[in-house]
């Protein structure tokens, strides 16, 4: 008999009731799938994907359905409110106010440390998408204290990518799927690119692909693996350098690939006395092609044993060999000298470190390159080269990777990270079918040009910032310090210490304004970023620093403004608090400017468009923004008399360009009075309603000769540089050897004039930034007696749950409620834990206590837990006994912000020493079993913490939805 559905959402709705269905952006994960909302008399019914979006076609996860929670959730902040005069911060004590009175507040702030010493003002979000608008107050502001959260979560990926072949993972690029045989995916679980990813894997899979996953942890997307190789966290350089070792061994590298489009056969000057000693040599007869990124490199020709310019027509450039130049100069391919740096890095060397046997690296390794060397992929795409040669062909190999986290949060991630591109590179599997394929605007410049500002000089009052607050050091004299060498940005990014931190360092804000070191600041402004509790390490010490007051009464952090939709652990110690909206009462731009949704085949850009009104007095950040930038007075945000000129957000998007005339703007669709233009065009008053005709997102297409090998594809480059994707056409060659590595290193040895770091940091710069890649301890561990905590702990992240945006979600919350401490069944038994009970995990940073559960799923020497699950009581407009704060935890409270007094002469971040990605998937514990008789529940427990003005009294028991009928069940 056929079955009945007890609910069939396609059914006609109640007589009567007014339904409609809008297209707009999912935001419950940083995918940004598209979805169509479905009201019934103006509330949400159900939401579901759009299967006319490019990204997800359709799909929606358990996250993005669950958004009807997130709109009604009980933890949802309504009303302005500043903290109450007399009560103490952290408190939770707040009296409502009118925006009118928070704008005033603000203005008249601001205004004076504008006007006074502008980097007392510090802005950092978190997980936001709107990196162009909040970058440019920053800059407008004039201050340089911004950065969002890339610095704690991934930059490593990005800056290893980028610095060697100018583009990354997820947003960026990715595996090219559709074509792959093998599929290599590494230090990653729930990735960013969610649906997307599962949809390509289930396609990869059903076609006979097969995927290797490595990772401590079997979860996620390994638990489909066809094989899984348990690594040890923070060794993944040691791997991809054997790995590196045994292709070159076998000769399963890509010559051609090698030879023309990395500088893997540019000539090293390797004269140990010269000032340029291990910079690449340039052949003054040779052409600059860019004056400002010059390309007169040389090749050693093997036809005529001699040194010729680089792509010279006919040549035959060596990759390994050591030369003699007619000037007696010895030099070297870049490539001999990677082959010389894997020497020693053999199966054997990388299985003590890995734990991987060394006949599992070897068949790895021989995989890879026989895959690659035997199933060629060839399309009938004729293209042609940055050097002129026509080729009928593209090419590729079928070989894909995919990583992300696992890789990046360590302080050796930049390295293993060039290590990882570097295999790709020997592969021949850039921007190439079936191997790894850029998305736009990417493709950049090696590094991109944008640099961060030069100088103190920079930061001048009621004047914007002389550069962008962010960007991508070439060398020394593009650091952001002061003539000693010290840091001019609060979270010391861009200085000695972390020259290359591309994303800031946003988890050493609090505790370096706490320190006022380099100098304390007034007012931080916190956006979408929960730093008292789950975006922060050594939570407990940093929640005491947000309070911490000097002799005279002060606070140490004098003003602390929290703009955030829900009630959090952050939202208490806020002075002025701000409700933001949520992703369905808002206008929002996933810009090529910022952090685009691009396919393969062509820039994509989307918005969010508002199917509801804002709730309460709910205001959306974007909005807060252009209003005080108008009350500002910053340059960009009013007309020369000094009046408003954007409206609101809307019509900022609308109108603004990135300089006068410019054509481009913060989406690329429908642009031209007419709305007849892409990419550049004249602003269009009716953009935002031609996105909401067309799905909200506009998706361009290259022609096919235009989608491979984009690096060096000349009809591409033009394109890009017409588009305003890229300021130059010239090739983008991967860096195999990376010169600008070695800049910073002549600099640490005193052999390259300019910027000259502090003595206490030159034995670092000149360690580290090594132009090849190489494996070290994560700095954590050489700074920890690791026989005393010989195990390593890290976090993933749950399909279901993203950051700790969720415990608010009555749906979600139902399937993540606590978490536990994963333990090998082994490791567990070892140390007298029981499967289910209760125990304590130490670092020498602190304590937790948390139950444990037994699995076979992680690796021995690994525990961990899922990411945010655990919570304060009563944040989240969670009841005080909630599972989430009686039996959820963080592994936070282990790791520490900072390496012990002592490291590098002095405090300085846990943090890579080339980005200042922070290593906090470095921290060693130990466990123990709790003692009989110990509370069954976790710890550190905190005070409870009070609902605020605008939210239900008392959390809700039980929460029901359904559109039009039903509301809140208490
Ligand atoms: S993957 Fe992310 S963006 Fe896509 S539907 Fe799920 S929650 Fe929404």
């Amino acid at each position: 008999m056929p079955s009945t559905p007890i609910h069939d959402p396609s059914a006609p709705p109640v007589p009567g009731a007014a339904t409609e269905i809008r297209t707009t952006t999912c935001y419950m994960c940083a995918c940004r799938c598209g979805i169509r909302v479905h009201l019934r008399d103006g509330q949400v019914r159900y939401i579901d994907g759009n299967p006319d979006h490019p990204l997800n076609k359709g799909v929606i996860c358990a996250k993005g359905s669950a958004g009807i929670m997130k709109q009604y959730s009980p933890a949802r902040l309504t009303l302005p409110l500043r903290r109450k005069p007399g009560s103490e911060r952290g408190a939770g004590e707040f009296e409502e106010i009118t925006w009118d009175e928070a704008f005033a507040t603000l203005e008249s702030r601001l205004r004076h440390l504008r006007a006074t010493d502008p980097k007392k003002f510090a802005l950092f979000t978190g997980r936001d998408q709107m990196q162009a608008l909040t970058g440019l107050f920053a800059r407008q502001f004039g201050t340089p204290n911004y950065a969002a959260h890339g610095g704690f979560c991934s930059v490593n990926m990005a800056a290893g990518m980028i610095y060697t072949i100018g583009g990354s993972f997820w947003e960026f690029g990715g595996p090219d799927l559709e074509r792959a045989r093998v599929f290599v995916m590494i230090g990653t679980a729930e990735d960013h690119h969610s649906n997307p990813m599962k949809v390509a894997l289930s396609k990869f899979k059903r076609a006979g692909g097969r995927f290797i996953a490595i990772n401590p942890i079997r979860t996620g997307y390994a638990a489909i693996a066809d094989q899984w190789i348990p690594i040890r966290p923070g060794s993944d350089g040691a791997l991809l350098l054997a790995l590196i070792h045994e292709l070159i061994r076998l000769d399963l590298v890509d010559h051609e690939f090698l030879a023309r489009y990395t500088n893997a056969s540019q000539l090293v000057n390797l004269d140990s006395e010269s000032d340029d000693y291990g910079l690449m040599l340039r052949n003054p007869q040779g052409d600059v092609v860019n004056p400002l990124r010059p390309h007169n490199f040389f090749w050693w020709d093997q036809a005529t044993n001699a040194p010729v310019s680089d792509h010279a027509e006919g040549a035959s450039p060596a990759l390994t060999g050591r030369f003699t130049m007619p000037d007696g100069t010895p030099a070297a391919p870049a490539f001999e000298l990677l082959k010389a740096r894997v020497a020693d890095c053999t199966p054997e060397w990388a299985s003590a470190i890995t734990g991987i046997s060394a006949d599992t690296i070897r068949s790895l390794a021989h995989e890879l390159g026989t895959a690659a060397r035997d199933q060629k992929i060839s399309l009938p795409i004729a293209w042609t080269d940055s050097w002129g040669k026509r080729h009928e062909s593209v090419t590729g190999s079928p070989v894909a990777f995919h990583a992300m986290r696992g890789l990046a949060a360590h302080s050796n991630g930049f390295q293993t990270i060039r290590a990882l591109a570097i295999l790709m590179s020997l592969l021949g599997t850039i921007d190439r079918p079936g191997g790894f394929r850029h998305k736009s605007p990417y493709p950049k410049a090696v590094p991109p040009n944008a640099r961060p500002p030069k100088g103190p000089d920079a930061v001048k009052p009621d004047t914007p910032l002389n550069g962008a607050p962010l960007g991508w050091p070439e060398g020394p004299d593009d650091l952001f310090v002061d003539a000693a060498g010290e840091p001019v940005r609060i979270d010391k990014g861009f200085s000695w210490e972390h020259p290359l931190s591309a994303h800031g360092l946003m988890h050493n804000v609090i505790t370096n304004a706490w320190r006022g070191d380099p100098y304390p600041i007034d007012t931080l402004m916190l956006f979408m970023a929960n730093m008292a509790w789950n975006s922060t390490m050594n939570t407990s010490e940093v929640r005491k620093m947000l309070c911490d007051r000097t002799v005279t009464g002060e606070y140490k952090i004098p003003f602390l403004v929290v703009c955030d939709a829900f009630h959090s652990e952050t939202t208490a110690y806020a002075d002025l608090l701000l409700p933001d909206t949520t992703y369905l009462e808002r206008h929002d731009c996933m810009s090529l400017l910022d952090r685009p949704i691009s396919e393969f085949d062509g820039p994509v850009d989307s918005v969010r468009i508002p199917v509801l009104p804002p709730t309460g007095q709910c205001k959306p950040f974007q909005e807060v923004l252009v209003e005080l930038a108008s009350r500002l007075g910053f340059p960009v945000f009013v007309n020369p008399d000094g009046s408003r000129k954007y409206r609101d957000y809307p019509d900022f998007v609308v109108r603004y360009e990135t300089a006068p005339g410019s054509g481009i703007g913060f989406l690329s669709g429908w642009r031209g009075e007419n709305g007849d233009k892409a990419l550049r065009g004249e602003p269009n008053p009716r953009q935002w309603d031609m996105y909401a005709q067309n799905n909200c997102v506009f998706h361009y297409r290259l022609p096919v000769e235009h989608q491979y090998m984009r690096n060096w594809n000349q009809g591409y480059l033009d394109w890009a540089q017409s588009a305003g994707l890229r300021r130059d056409r010239d090739p983008i060659v991967i860096h195999v050897y990376s010169e600008f590595l070695q800049r910073f290193r002549l600099a640490a040895q005193g052999r390259h004039p300019g910027k000259q770091p502090p003595e206490r940091l030159r034995e670092r710069v000149e360690r580290f930034f090594d132009p090849l890649p190489f494996f070290y301890e994560p700095l954590e561990w050489q700074a920890t007696d690791t026989d005393s905590f010989p195990l390593h702990a890290v976090t993933q992240r749950p399909m279901a749950m993203y950051h700790s945006w969720d415990s608010q979600n009555a749906w979600l919350r139902q399937i993540h409620t606590y978490n536990f401490l994963y333990v090998n069944t082994r490791t567990a038994l070892d140390a007298g834990i029981g499967d289910g009970a209760w125990m304590w995990v130490e670092s020498r940073w602190g304590k937790v206590r948390c139950l444990c559960r037994h699995s076979e799923a992680v690796e021995p020497g690994t525990v961990w837990t899922w990411n945010a699950i655990g919570k304060q009581r009563g944040a989240w407009s969670l009841d005080a006994d909630a599972n989430e704060s009686q039996q959820g935890f963080l592994l936070n409270h282990l790791i520490r912000e900072e390496l012990p007094d002592g490291e590098a002469g002095g405090r300085i971040s846990n943090s890579d020493p080339i980005t200042g990605q922070a290593g906090w998937y470095d921290v060693r514990v130990r466990i123990r079993p709790a003692e009989a008789g110990e509370p069954a529940e976790s710890w550190p427990q905190f005070d409870a913490m009070k609902p605020v003005s605008g939210m239900p009294a008392k959390a809700p028991r039980r929460q029901g939805w359904m559109a039009g009928l039903m509301k809140v069940i208490r």
